[in-house]
């Protein structure tokens, strides 16, 4: 399966960008419809086969960190527009509060991080229905070194103690009852996880059944260029 991932991510790219002609060529409000409806559909399932597939990866020892040099401000600018779309959509707000003074471009594998605060922020505007959900980072220097806290916090519903320890399970979903309108795999937090551990760090969790939680973590990152970060 995860020899696969390009085979099946291509159609589905295809689909979805087939579909995006459709709705910038179509002034038919009927197909306009069926367009947007088929868009969202293909978002679901490609967010659905990227996590089948990141697990794949992951258990079958294939999955490797691949440096590069990133901007900071330009993830967080692709994650937050990313989100805001779903935040909005549930009138809940959604504040990135992250310390300008932080250096601005790193050496590390920014997909991974991407994939990591993607699926903790998914999470805390999923299980939240009404308040805020908060991205804050800040960060202290060794040396070169970088040392990036990221804590993603919610006013949502919350995971009791119990559950706590099983929400890294795999294909697992907790408190199913309450959520059974609410999509999902079960696979989120088991490859934030795997992708902290790739990283050298883990998550740590915070909850208070029925106020919220809060979700955790350090990585350390080699600064390329040390000039702050910026709003
Ligand atoms: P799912 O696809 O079900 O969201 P995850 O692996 O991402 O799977 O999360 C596992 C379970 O942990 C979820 O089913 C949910 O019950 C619980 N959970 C995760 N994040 C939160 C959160 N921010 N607030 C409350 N519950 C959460």
């Amino acid at each position: 399966l995860a020899r696969m991932s390009h085979e099946i991510r291509t159609p589905i790219n295809a689909i979805f960008g087939m579909n995006e002609m459709i709705l910038r060529e179509s002034k038919e409000p009927a197909i306009r419809k069926y367009a947007s409806d088929a868009k969202d559909a293909s978002e679901i399932l490609l967010s659905i086969i990227n996590e089948i597939l990141d697990s794949s990866k992951i258990e079958s020892g294939m999955m490797e960190l691949v440096p590069v040099n990133y901007k900071l401000g330009s993830l967080l600018n692709d994650i937050y527009n990313m989100m805001n779309v779903r935040a909005k959509e549930k009138k809940l707000d959604l504040i990135f509060d992250i310390n300008p003074e932080i250096p601005k471009e790193y050496f590390g594998d920014d997909k991974c991080i991407r994939q990591i605060l993607i699926n903790l922020l998914n999470n805390a505007v999923k299980y939240t229905h009404k308040g805020q959900v908060i991205l804050k980072i800040t960060c202290d220097m060794d040396g070169d070194t970088a040392n990036l806290h990221c804590m993603v916090k919610d006013t949502g519903i919350g995971i009791k103690p119990e559950d706590i320890g099983k929400i890294y399970d795999e294909f697992k979903r907790i408190d199913t009852g309450r959520n059974r309108n609410v999509e999902g795999t079960g696979l989120g937090m088991n490859i934030v996880q795997q992708f902290l551990k790739l990283m050298g760090s883990e998550l740590r969790i915070e909850s208070e059944y029925e106020k919220g939680s809060e979700f955790s973590f350090d990585i350390k990152q080699k600064v390329v260029n040390k000039e702050p970060l910026g709003d």
